[in-house]
């Protein structure tokens, strides 16, 4: 019989922190981060910024062969272009945007930058999405296409993603997105038209890892773009799919590196590195290209914070930074729902609530102070499984969820705040 893990190390895999590599909305929308809680009191933080201001890390994007700085622009909350000038000055390469951010408003922002300046352009990865439906023909994809072009003000992009697969619905399981002939069609009309350089694929949800490793398995995605932090990872099996990506040299980007939006615990705030930067730096000692982040594209701060941040090779977190996570990650686990694929609280739910989808409604009111979209996500549920008379007493979720995540309290106080 194998040994039983000790402790230590059970925890450690509960919190997602063990095994690290010694290498190197529906659809969502516009998904927009304030950067809330990650100003630290405690040490001056300029002591640890690079010492020249600039990202010097590139890493190979897989074998599309792009090399890419380690921290990346997400372009989903982005305002206007001054930082993406000021991010590119910095060494950041490579921008990451869809064209479901905002209808079309954060590709315009690109493309208002690269009007402001000739050659920013040439500097820049950009990567956008797409947004092919299981039955899309190709004209309709290939038409997205063309206006992601007309926004952004360019002839091409380098990467071109399919956006967010995922279980959201047995018309829209991920899988049969990835069935679809008709986009391997476009693709290759895509590629020869020299619109796209290359493809990827993108995923958020508790069953990424088996959704992206079909897509990885059809042969025709260079790049991945993954949710992945220190609470969601061994739990969605992210291990797996980045080990499947290494035998196959496809690139991974990673994104959501904060859980609950960064939020800092109580009794944290004098560590070295800032949980911004933490969650930025463990991502980075796993076998992935790069980290995009939204506050990237919005903050002078948060560049400086992520540019600091990844001053050294980082092959390894140090044992400090290790025990920082693991006090982290212990504070902050009941707090976070990790929308699991097989969620044992919608198993135990005696009125089909979909409590994930809940709970992700409440994230976007509770963290992201974002209540117009906090309402809309809860608005979107069919009203049988947002709320129950029964949800007044009953605590059957909150007994079932194996991270001991409130979720009873938060399926009550979305139908007090989001109705
Ligand atoms: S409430 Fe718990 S069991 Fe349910 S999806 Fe969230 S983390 Fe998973
Ligand atoms: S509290 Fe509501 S959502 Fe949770 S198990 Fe009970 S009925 Fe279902």
């Amino acid at each position: 019989m194998a040994d039983a893990p000790n402790p230590t190390r059970r925890r450690l895999l509960l919190y997602g922190l063990a095994g690290t590599s010694t290498a190197a909305a529906g659809i969502i929308g516009f998904e927009r981060w304030r950067h809330r809680g990650i100003a630290v009191k405690g040490p001056d933080r300029a002591a640890f910024l690079s010492p020249t201001g600039i990202v010097t890390q590139r890493r190979r994007l897989g074998r599309t062969g792009l090399e890419v700085s380690v921290v990346g622009i997400g372009a989903g909350g982005l305002e206007g272009p001054g930082p993406i000038h000021r991010a590119v000055d910095k060494g950041i390469n490579y921008i990451d945007t869809s064209a479901c951010y905002g209808d079309g408003s954060s590709e315009n922002i690109i493309g208002r930058a690269f009007k402001e300046s000739a050659d920013l352009r040439d500097k820049l990865v950009l990567a956008t999405k797409w947004d092919a439906g299981a039955r899309m023909p190709k004209e309709r994809i290939l038409g997205s296409l063309d206006e992601s072009l007309k926004r952004l003000g360019t002839d091409h992009v380098d990467i071109m993603q399919i956006h967010n697969l995922g279980d959201h619905n047995p018309a829209d399981n991920g899988f049969n997105r990835l069935d679809n002939p008709e986009l391997y069609a476009a693709m290759d009309a895509a590629k020869a038209a020299g619109k796209v350089r290359f493809f990827g694929a993108s995923g958020h949800t508790g069953n990424r890892t088996n959704i992206l490793e079909h897509a990885i398995d059809k042969g025709v995605f260079d790049i991945i773009l993954v949710k992945m932090n220190v609470l969601d990872n061994e739990g969605a099996h992210v291990p797996r799919l980045l080990q499947h990506a290494k035998e196959k040299d496809v690139g991974v980007v990673t994104m959501k590196s904060q859980p609950e939006g960064g939020w800092m615990p109580a009794g944290l705030e004098s560590s070295k590195w800032n949980i911004y930067q933490a969650n930025l730096r463990w991502c980075l000692s796993q076998d992935i290209a790069c980290v995009v982040h939204s506050s990237i594209g919005t903050e002078e701060k948060a560049q400086d914070e992520a540019i600091g941040a990844v001053h050294d090779e980082l092959t390894e977190i140090a044992p400090q930074e290790r025990e920082l996570l693991e006090r982290y990650a212990m504070q902050l686990s009941p707090h976070y729902c990790r929308g699991c694929h097989d969620a044992p609280c919608v198993s135990a739910c005696p009125e089909g609530i979909a409590v994930p989808k809940v709970l992700r409604a409440v994230m976007y009111d509770r963290h992201y102070e974002w209540p117009e979209h906090a309402r809309k996500t809860y608005a979107e549920l069919e009203e049988a499984s947002q709320w129950s008379e029964r949800c007044l007493t009953c605590a059957r979720c909150d007994e079932a969820c194996p991270h001991g995540v409130d979720a009873s309290a938060r399926v009550r106080e979305a139908r007090r705040n989001l109705v």
